[in-house]
C-alpha cells in the first residue's frame, strides 16, 4: 500500500498538481511541464442555449467536447444548432443518448441492452463516429481497466456500452443551475473551484478536472455573459491547459483505498438542478 501511495504521489508531482498545491497562492506561477489538465463539456444539446455555446468557443478557440441527445436534434431549428456544433472547429460531439432517458432513469437503468440500444440509435443518427460517451443522469466512467459509478444503478449499464467499445466519461465538477436554468455561481467561483479542486486531487485522475455544463443554462444575456467570462479566465490562466474529452488519458495509478471499501470521489458540493436530476432537459431547453 505504501508503494502505491508512494508512486501515486510521484506521478502527481510529475504532472504538476503538486506545484499546483504550493502555487494556489497568490503570485506569478512559472511555466511548469504537464500542466494540470481541464476538459470542457456540455450536455443536452442541441437546445436553446447551444448557440451561444458554439459563438462563445468560436471566439475563445477552446476545446469543448458536447455530448448531444439526438431525441433533441429533430426540429429543423435544433438540427441547425446541432450542425453549428459539427461545424465548429474547436468543437468536438460525443454521445449522450437518443432519448436521455426521457427523464427517468431508475426505469432505464433497469434494462442495460434498451440503454445500449439508446446508445447505438444515437450514433446512427447523429452520425457520430467515435464512441464517446456520457450516460444520461449518471456519473459513470468506463475506459481501459478504469471503471467507476457514482450511483450503482448504472453500472450494467455501463459495463454492457463499454464491452460494446464506447468509452464513458463522468465529470468531476459541474456548473448546476437553477429551476428556471440560470447558471449557480459566477465564471470567478467556478475558475476557483476548478483550481482548488485540481488542487486537492478530487478528480477521477488527479491533475484532470472534467467540467460539466448544460446547453440549457446559457440562454439569457446575463448567463450567456458568464460563459464568455469563464471561457476568458481559463484561456487566461497560465497554470492550466484546456483539452477535448478524447484526450484524456486512458491510464493513471489506481486510487488509493483502505481494505474493504468502495471507490469514492470528493467532489465539490452540488446545488441546484444538475446532470443527475430526474428531469427531461427539454424543459430546461424551451
Ligand atoms: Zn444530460
Amino acid at each position: 500500500m505504501k508503494n502505491e501511495r508512494r508512486r501515486v504521489l510521484k506521478w502527481a508531482a510529475v504532472s504538476g498538481v503538486a506545484w499546483l498545491l504550493a502555487g494556489c497562492k497568490q503570485g506569478p506561477r512559472p511555466p511548469v511541464p504537464g500542466k494540470p489538465t481541464v476538459y470542457l463539456t456540455t450536455d443536452d444539446g442541441p437546445l436553446r442555449g447551444s448557440e451561444y455555446i458554439d459563438a462563445a468557443v468560436r471566439e475563445y478557440e477552446v476545446p469543448m467536447t458536447a455530448f448531444v441527445v439526438g431525441k433533441h436534434a429533430r426540429t429543423l431549428a435544433f438540427r441547425a444548432r446541432l450542425e453549428a456544433y459539427r461545424n465548429n472547429p474547436h468543437i468536438r460531439l460525443g454521445n449522450h443518448s437518443y432519448t436521455h432517458a426521457d427523464g427517468h432513469y431508475l426505469d432505464y437503468y433497469r434494462h442495460p441492452q434498451r440503454v445500449l440500444r439508446d446508445f447505438e440509435h444515437n450514433q446512427r443518427a447523429l452520425g457520430l463516429s467515435e464512441k464517446i460517451g456520457r450516460l444520461p443522469g449518471r456519473d459513470s466512467w468506463r475506459f481501459g481497466s478504469r471503471a467507476y459509478d457514482a450511483d450503482p444503478t448504472a453500472r450494467a449499464a455501463a459495463d454492457l456500452l463499454a464491452r460494446n467499445g464506447y468509452r464513458l466519461y463522468g465529470w468531476d465538477l459541474e456548473w448546476t443551475h437553477t429551476q428556471s436554468g440560470a447558471p449557480i455561481g459566477s465564471a470567478e467561483q467556478i475558475h476557483q473551484k476548478i483550481i482548488h479542486q485540481l488542487a486537492k486531487g478530487h478528480c477521477f485522475t488527479p491533475g484532470h478536472l472534467v467540467l460539466l455544463m448544460h446547453d440549457q443554462m446559457f440562454r439569457s444575456r446575463a448567463a450567456v455573459a458568464e460563459l464568455y467570462r469563464l471561457l476568458s479566465l481559463l484561456k487566461e490562466d497560465q497554470a492550466i491547459r484546456l483539452r477535448y474529452i478524447d484526450d484524456y488519458p486512458l491510464t493513471a495509478p489506481p486510487l488509493v483505498l483502505k481494505k474493504g471499501t468502495a471507490p469514492r470521489l470528493i467532489k465539490a458540493p452540488v446545488t441546484g438542478i444538475g446532470e443527475s436530476t430526474p428531469v427531461d432537459p427539454l424543459k430546461f431547453g424551451r
